[in-house]
């Protein structure tokens, strides 16, 4: 962590400043605490391979007991919680080597870690619709030298959206150690990971994003009454507060979590008579090509008959309009063809068909059939063009698509 992020650091429990316990172990490269203790007025948290570990978890607990006694290798070993040494040792493997692609790290941190579904993550309607929305409202109200957070973002896919937007790195934070490590080093380096807990108090001085979002996590949360306030605390006043995938409590949904009905959504970010959006339209309006039409909020019945809303919430009226969708640009990783897609070289020719990881993926996001086709074929020179940090001539309406898609380096 950059020690410029202690301006923005606050104990969750206290309120109180962070500082490095000088008097303990601790390491540093140039502005970066690496390993280290941080102290306020009630309370010390570790910081693991660069990451502020802001919550009393046990696992936590132990890690800062091995930093405190000088042992940082076994603390980024608790913060991993692998089952047993021989598990430890495979993903300790991956994380030194400088090849390794983010699918073996998922791989290699074992079964039990949400991998699959993360790896198709760039392509899914969730992302597409959360990713246009971040645009467009941060095109508004995040300044050049702002800050924004993408809050339970796990491992980052929608932060690296938000990574280069304004000259201040952006915070992810999220409870999974795991997953911030992931981030940083494959999804979205340059972000500021911050491990803390979305059931307890942000880590966070009051007013210190101009932008706050939260991505497919709401209805996760059991305190939503306090992150609801939470987020709106930290977002400075002509700042703008995001929750994209809501899980509707009137439908149906196979990882419902514990969803709210519109109204009550709606009621918990009242302060900021925020406007709500079934994601469905907003989606169709993206696959069209634009605009993202976030000017009205969408009428009762609709929220209703929606499995996930938008919801933004902001004073700045001038968010509550059409916006244009941008072109892809030049790539933050590498143009490449979607993993969801299985290659077979045919001549002169390539055939690509879609392949879902699981039925149980089809049957979550069977609204990707709307822009990925199932099977076609295209020009052997075309895809030879392939990774590429531009959109190959060619290609736009592939792109367009998600069909090729701009990935992170060492992705898979
Ligand atoms: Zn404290």
């Amino acid at each position: 962590m950059r020690r410029d992020l202690l301006d923005l650091l606050r104990c969750p429990f206290c309120g109180g400043r962070l500082e490095v316990v000088e008097s303990l172990f601790h390491s540093c490269e140039g502005d970066d605490i690496v390993d280290a203790i941080l102290g306020c007025h009630c309370c010390v948290y570790p910081v693991v391979a660069g990451i502020p570990v802001m919550h009393l978890d046990p696992a936590a607990v132990a890690a800062r007991e091995e930093i405190e006694a000088g042992r940082p290798d076994r603390a980024f070993r608790r913060m991993f919680a692998l089952e047993d040494e021989g598990a430890a040792a495979r993903f300790e493997e991956v994380a030194v080597s400088t090849a390794a692609t983010y699918r073996e790290a998922v791989d290699a941190l074992g079964p039990r870690f949400e991998g699959g579904y993360f790896l198709y993550r760039f392509s899914d309607p969730t992302y597409i619709v959360a990713e246009a929305v971040v645009r467009a409202v941060t095109a508004i109200v995040l300044p050049p030298d702002g800050r924004a957070i993408d809050v339970c973002g796990g491992s980052g896919h929608l932060t690296r959206s938000l990574v280069g937007l304004s000259s201040r790195a952006p915070v992810l934070a999220d409870l999974y150690f795991a997953k911030l490590w992931l981030a940083r080093r494959f999804t979205a380096p340059g972000c500021e990971p911050v491990c803390c807990d979305g059931n307890a108090p942000l880590p966070f001085t009051t007013r210190a994003f101009q932008f706050v979002v939260c991505s497919d996590a709401f209805h996760y949360i059991w305190t939503k009454r306090l992150l609801a306030s939470e987020m709106m605390r930290v977002a400075s006043p002509d700042g703008a507060v995001v929750v994209s995938h809501a899980h509707n409590a009137r439908q149906w949904n196979p990882s419902a979590g514990m969803p709210l009905p519109p109204e009550a959504y709606h009621a918990l970010f009242e302060e900021l008579a925020p406007r709500m959006f079934a994601e469905s339209t907003l989606l169709r309006e993206i696959v069209a090509g634009g605009p993202l039409d976030l000017s009205g909020g969408h009428p009762r019945d609709a929220l209703d008959a929606e499995p996930a809303l938008t919801i933004v919430a902001t004073r700045r009226e001038d968010v509550f309009r059409a916006h244009r969708l941008p072109a892809p640009g030049a790539a933050a990783g590498e143009f490449r063809v979607n993993p969801l897609y299985s290659l077979e070289a045919d001549g002169e020719q390539v055939r690509l068909r879609l392949r879902f990881p699981s039925d149980d993926y089809e049957q979550e996001y069977s609204a990707a059939r709307l822009y990925l086709a199932d099977d076609f074929i295209i020009a052997r020179t075309e895809i030879s063009a392939l990774p590429s940090s531009r959109v190959p001539a060619g290609l736009d309406d592939l792109a367009r698509r998600r069909v090729v898609l701009d990935l992170p380096k060492r992705y898979y």
